[in-house]
């Protein structure tokens, strides 16, 4: 019995051994992958409830990995956070979205473009990568709009933080908070920073036709939206019903499969054309 308990910690530990080696390759990919562009946008649009149209997409990373394949978010960002390499893919999603975006208005297709700001991006350097992204591609600042969640402005009052987002608000880039309802709570930050539009997560958005609870906060986050002139988009809208719920309760955009599942950038853009201006 002695001997299969410590047979028993040697497998353990080379488990640990093997999960530590992977993450390490995979991060090494991650560095190669982010030199050589093995990364790619796929896009959801967000959608007026009122007229069907899409009014802009949020850009979602992926990694098409020479050997695994396409691979979510979740296989590298998660790991990418733990090596403090968010910025170098923000500034990437930052520099490639703004181009690919800039293209699409010179097809006549003025889509607000919505990208996820990591906390750990929220620094002096996202100013200048961004300022260099507008110039480089041309895109109007007003369609650009960063998703950030309540950990990036948890901090945001004795950090450098606030300084940062109101120099992103001085070129006319739009906020949001992604998630809203989920993170730290205090509202506080609503008041104090330059935040344009919230974002309801998907877990109240589902739940709110079965469960009244979840009806109630949903109402009552659009409520907040209409006094503190916020936009409020419901995330992860995936029946009619919670479309025709969202409309009652005043919700005037919306993003989930039920519209569109992310997809690559022309697939999006006709998306854009067939239910957008031209
Ligand atoms: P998020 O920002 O909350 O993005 C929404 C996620 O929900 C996306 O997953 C999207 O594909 C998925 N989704 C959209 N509609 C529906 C729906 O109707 N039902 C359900 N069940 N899911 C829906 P994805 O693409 O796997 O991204 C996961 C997360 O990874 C994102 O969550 C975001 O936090 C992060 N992420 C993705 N791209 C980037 C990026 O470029 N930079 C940063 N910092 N984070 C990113
Ligand atoms: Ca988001
Ligand atoms: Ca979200
Ligand atoms: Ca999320």
């Amino acid at each position: 019995a002695k001997s299969a308990g410590k047979g028993r910690y040697h497998f353990f530990d080379s488990q640990l051994e093997s999960r530590v080696r992977t993450r390490q390759r995979r991060l090494d990919e991650l560095r190669v992958a982010l030199r050589d562009d093995q990364l790619l946008l796929h896009y959801q649009p967000q959608v007026d409830t009122a007229t069907g149209r899409a009014v802009g997409v949020e850009a979602l990373a992926r990694w098409q990995h020479p050997v695994d394949g396409l691979l979510p978010p979740a296989a590298f960002i998660p790991l990418a956070e733990e090596a403090g390499l968010m910025p170098a893919v923000d500034a990437w999603v930052i520099r490639r979205a703004c181009r690919e975006a800039a293209d699409w208005a010179t097809q006549g297709v003025a889509l607000t473009l919505a990208l996820n700001v990591s906390a750990q991006s929220v620094t002096p350097a996202l100013v200048a990568t961004t300022i260099e992204a507008l110039r480089e591609s041309g895109l109007p600042p007003r369609l650009l709009e960063f998703e950030l969640t309540e950990t990036a402005l948890l901090h945001a009052e004795d950090t450098g933080v606030v300084d940062v987002l109101q120099q992103l608000a001085a070129l006319g880039v739009r906020l949001s908070i992604d998630d809203f309802g989920t993170g730290y709570g205090s509202l506080l930050y609503l008041r104090s920073l330059p935040i344009a539009a919230i974002k309801i997560d998907r877990r109240f958005v589902q739940a709110a036709p079965g469960t009244a609870q979840d009806a109630a906060i949903v109402k009552s986050l659009l409520d907040l939206g209409r006094t503190l002139e916020l936009r409020v988009v419901a995330e992860g809208v995936e029946t009619a019903e919670q479309l025709a719920l969202l409309r009652e309760l005043g919700c005037e955009t919306a993003q989930g499969y039920f519209f569109s599942p992310p997809v690559p950038g022309a697939e999006a853009v006709r998306h854009g054309r067939v239910e957008g201006e031209s």
